[in-house]
């Protein structure tokens, strides 16, 4: 990404195996990202190499490698992380001290043909599968969007019984649906303003949708759950009014759960969440940590988070990806 809506597929150096952790995989599968959009939409400065979700088969792998070997099919968390420091160990990769996000200064990008992956017994994660399976668009949104759905509704304390609300019908938001209503939540009102996306997230188990914004989407919820609002809030958007609702929908006792990466500096709101002992939660999702735990619904195919994906390119497409993202044309784009 060379600047604010310019995307350019360009020849880089190889990927290679630089550190006798590292392993090279050869991408198969990668996909747009909604947060990769607030780049698209602002970046300047240096350009970028693009690209944080990707599905590969390794191609070989350093001496130190010991759990992943050539020719497994693998998918990749959105950050890598060494596996084995403390936190890692707490299951917060994303704070791992050995932490990198592909397409950072020597990391290469996913939207591209191969990627060194640093850290690889840390990082990825063996699929069960051949590199062409069905299964592939779902088994991809294990590397994000869903694992990052899926820590919203942790972070949220989604649990039987539990009202919930998502803000945002991005395939994060889309995502956030699926994983709360895994986790057993009782009534689950998706906000969102886009009927082709909506529509989806009843299908992924929304019983409610709230097509309206601001003021009335606060008085819609609390319509919706006898005056009280929500136990449990999934922040999917990032934008200080996306979280400004949040707070007002989530009731006496609950959780915020915000994944949306935030587009403001200060959370709004001190006083009457504290007067509500409101749980404000969540961040980075360590998608390493959920992956295990997510992946035999989606092999045995009870869920099909890959259905956020509604359009497929080519590599040499990827521009066309982006615009076609940024004018709400498509909910999440696939490149194979
Ligand atoms: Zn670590």
């Amino acid at each position: 990404m060379h600047a604010a809506g310019d995307v350019r597929v360009e020849d880089v150096p190889d990927a290679s195996i630089k550190a006798p952790t590292d392993a090279l995989v050869r991408v198969t599968r990668s996909c747009i990202c909604g947060s990769d959009l607030w780049p698209y939409k602002s970046h300047a400065g240096e350009a970028m190499r693009m690209g944080h979700e990707f599905i590969g088969v390794v191609e070989d792998v350093g001496a130190e490698v010991s759990t992943i070997k050539a020719g497994d099919v693998v998918v990749a968390p959105f950050v890598s992380s060494d596996g084995s420091c403390t936190f890692c160990r707490e299951g917060l990769q994303t704070s791992c001290r050995q932490v990198a996000f592909w397409g950072s200064a020597d990391v290469d990008g996913g939207q591209g043909e191969a990627v060194r992956v640093p850290h690889a017994d840390g990082t990825l994660v063996v699929l069960p599968v051949p590199e062409d399976d069905a299964l592939m668009p779902g088994l991809l949104t294990l590397s994000d969007v869903f694992s990052t759905g899926h820590h919203a509704a942790v972070s949220a304390r989604v649990g039987p019984g539990r009202s919930v609300a998502v803000v945002g019908d991005g395939a994060v938001g889309l995502c956030g649906v699926m994983a709360a209503k895994r986790l057993g939540a009782e009534q689950i009102i998706l906000l969102g303003r886009h009927t082709d996306r909506t529509d989806l997230g009843r299908e992924f188990g929304a019983t409610d949708v709230v097509a309206v914004r601001g003021k009335e989407a606060v008085t819609a919820v609390r319509e919706l759950t006898g005056g009280d609002g929500v136990h449990c809030v999934l922040e999917c958007v990032g934008e200080e009014a996306s979280f400004l609702t949040a707070s007002k929908i989530v009731r006496a006792g609950g959780a915020i759960g915000r994944v949306g990466v935030p587009q403001f500096e200060a959370l709004a709101g001190a006083r009457p969440s504290f007067l509500r002992n409101v749980t404000i939660s969540g961040g980075i999702a360590p998608a390493r940590a959920y992956i295990e735990e997510l992946l035999p619904d989606v092999l045995d195919g009870s869920l099909q988070p890959g259905r956020v994906f509604d359009r497929t390119i080519s590599l040499e497409e990827t521009p066309e990806g982006y615009r076609a993202m940024a004018d709400r044309e498509a909910i999440k784009v696939m490149i194979a």
